[in-house]
């Protein structure tokens, strides 16, 4: 964001650091997401992209670092954190895993209406409305009442997604969500974040699918052991990079 941009970000993130025993696995992260903008987070296996989404959505508590969204609220970890502001913060988003996280035992429309009814407090008729026109988008209606163990792998992650959007978040992560599965799997979903993407939902995205993130970021971040080494408009940083360590690792992959 230019310094000239009225627009605030909707998510800024300061000096994010974590560690698990001796091990510093995010070493002062800042980033900022805009509305409706798409970040993807790119970086080599273990160098912390999924922390950041942890530490964002709530699944990990940051040692330090300052999390604020737009109009509420703001964390600061160094400080003790209210156990509501940490309820506010992992509010604010909804996060699709590498492995859908379905739960087995429920149906298609059971696991998406569950966290608007259970942690929303949403009615179930009007949650259920919700999920079928949600799983319509993304052409499931007819997998309504099926088990997760009915569907393909594409599909599970499809209803993934549909989950994650049924909370109504303003931010939307996403953990590697083509990473497990087949090849053949891969394009109904990137579809489907393609879709999302051109809807307007702010996203923030770990992949490995660059081609996909050349397609759809607005800017991407290369991390290399818990650091932001590069960023940059996909278009500039994967023709570009400035650096060597971010060359190396494009060199690999391109
Ligand atoms: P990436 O998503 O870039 O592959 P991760 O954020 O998953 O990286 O992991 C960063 C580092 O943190 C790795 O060294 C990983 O082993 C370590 N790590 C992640 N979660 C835990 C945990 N719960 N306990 C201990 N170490 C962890």
């Amino acid at each position: 964001m230019s310094p000239t941009d009225p627009t605030p970000a909707l998510l800024t993130v300061t000096g994010l650091t974590k560690s698990f025993g001796a091990n510093r696995v995010l070493d002062g992260v800042d980033l900022e997401v805009r509305r409706g903008d798409v970040l993807v987070l790119i970086g080599p296996s273990g160098s912390g992209k999924t922390t950041v989404l942890r530490c964002l959505n709530g699944l990990e508590t940051p040692d330090e670092g300052v999390v604020a969204f737009d109009g509420g609220p703001r964390v600061d970890f160094a400080q003790k954190v209210a156990k509501a502001d940490r309820g506010a913060v992992r509010a604010r988003s909804a996060m699709v895993f590498q492995h859908h996280n379905l739960f087995p035992h429920l149906t298609v429309i059971e696991n998406v209406i569950e966290g608007p009814v259970q942690a929303q407090g949403v009615p179930k008729a009007t949650a259920v409305a919700n999920a079928e026109r949600l799983l319509a988008r993304v052409g499931l209606a007819e997998k309504r009442d099926a088990y997760p163990s009915e569907l393909s792998g594409g599909q599970q992650q499809r209803v993934g997604i549909v989950r994650a959007l049924a909370l109504q978040p303003d931010l939307l992560l996403f953990d590697e969500p083509t990473s497990a599965l087949d090849p053949e799997l891969v394009g109904e979903v990137l579809k489907v974040l393609r879709e999302l993407a051109n809807e307007g939902w702010t996203m923030v995205i770990v992949t490995h699918e660059l081609g996909f993130a050349r397609e759809v970021a607005d800017e991407v971040l290369f991390f290399d052991e818990g650091a932001i080494v590069e960023r940059g408009a996909p278009a500039k940083l994967f023709t570009q990079p400035q650096k060597e360590r971010t060359r190396r690792f494009l060199d690999r992959l391109l």
